[in-house]
């Protein structure tokens, strides 16, 4: 069966290093592994604009920018589809027939759907457009026959009602549909890389976030205020580990080379750990290293980011081409739908 990956992100601001932990890294190896026939990334504006109708320019101008943070994190036009989920109609035409197999309980069970209902504040007034973003999420990872997904843990729910809505379609009308699956990070620290607060996951919309496009300064700045054990006060204390925002990070981010390069008195992260959580291993300490280490994986990207930002009429093209590309596929999919509904009638 060929192999094809789907995924994306809403325009809504510059990506950060929860979006490279939870799943940029992943699709950036992935590519490189030459393992799939197809990769297909995607700025879901049309998404986006679900809970920001009022405020078209944001995403309009944000658009730019996750197209920029890709670049830089190594997605390679020649190898992935970049492209603009408005720019591919056949994706609401996909969602309108998709509708009809879901039910309005089904959405409002949806756990991501209800708590970021709550954390916009929409429960008097939800936009109908976002109450229903999960099923055109179905028809976004259905048009390509996406059988691969790599998103953070937040998605899993909208996987999951993807695939009953797959289920039911091939049901319904014929096997038709490709069910996806979810790949999520193999390490527990990326699935929902905490804010630099320490408190919820790393999201634009709760100022909390470490962006990949920010310059050495503000990065040591927002590491060096990060918070650690508040029990462990003097250095001879034991330290804790859990909730502990910078091993946290460290778990993300943290390569074994970067022990003899950074930190060469440790062999690595376990013994680090452990030295931390006996007592004698300062807070300062700990954060210079993680420091050392975010500067090193951010550094490289940074720099790509700056090139690629001379030249913006020539990421539009690829975009361009590359939303071109989606809409051809997309259509076919779209004409094997209409076929199984029986629907085609000229
Ligand atoms: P918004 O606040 O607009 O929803 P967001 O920061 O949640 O933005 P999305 O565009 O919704 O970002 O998510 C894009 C992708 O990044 C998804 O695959 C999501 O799972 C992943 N992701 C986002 N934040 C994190 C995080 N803190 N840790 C791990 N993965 C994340
Ligand atoms: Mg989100």
């Amino acid at each position: 069966m060929e192999k094809t990956m789907l995924t994306g992100d809403r325009p809504t601001g510059k990506l950060h290093v929860g979006h490279y932990v939870g799943s940029l890294r992943r699709r950036v190896e992935l590519q490189e592994s030459g393992g799939f026939d197809d990769i297909f990334i995607m700025i879901a504006d049309a998404q986006a604009l679900t809970d920001n109708a009022d405020n078209p320019e944001k995403v309009r101008q944000n658009i730019i920018e996750v197209a920029l943070d890709y670049l830089a994190c190594g997605l390679d036009p020649e190898k992935s589809t970049l492209f603009i989920q408005s720019q591919v109609p056949e994706l609401c035409e996909l969602s309108f027939y998709y509708m009809n197999l879901v039910t309005v309980s089904r959405l409002q069970r949806n756990p991501t759907v209800k708590s970021e209902i709550q954390m916009r504040n929409f429960e008097a007034s939800i936009p109908v457009g976002f109450f229903t973003y999960p099923i055109s999420q179905a028809a976004d990872i259905t048009a390509f026959k996406a059988t691969t997904v790599p998103v953070g843990e937040d998605q899993l729910p909208m996987l999951e009602q993807t695939k009953e809505i797959v289920r039911k379609f091939n049901s319904v009308y014929g096997d038709t549909l490709v069910e996806p699956e979810i790949l999520l990070p193999d390490n527990q620290a990326c699935m929902r890389l905490p804010g630099t607060d320490g408190k919820a996951k790393m999201s634009k919309s709760l100022n909390n976030c470490i962006y990949l496009s920010e310059e050495p300064e503000e990065i040591k700045q927002k590491v060096f205020s990060m918070f650690t054990d508040p029990t462990h006060i003097r250095i001879e204390d034991p330290g804790k580990l859990e909730g502990n925002t910078v091993f946290t990070y460290l778990d993300a981010f943290c390569r074994p080379e970067y022990f003899p390069e950074f930190l060469p008195d440790y062999t690595d992260l376990e013994e680090l750990k452990a030295h931390y959580k006996r007592g004698g291993l300062g807070d300062m300490k700990v954060k210079r290293f993680l420091n050392a280490v975010l500067q090193a994986e951010l550094e490289p990207i940074r720099k790509r980011r700056k090139e690629y930002q001379k030249d913006i009429p020539y990421v539009y093209e690829i975009l361009r081409k590359g939303s071109e590309k989606a809409e051809k596929r997309a259509a076919e999919t779209l004409q094997d739908v209409k076929a199984a509904m029986k629907i085609n009638y000229f």
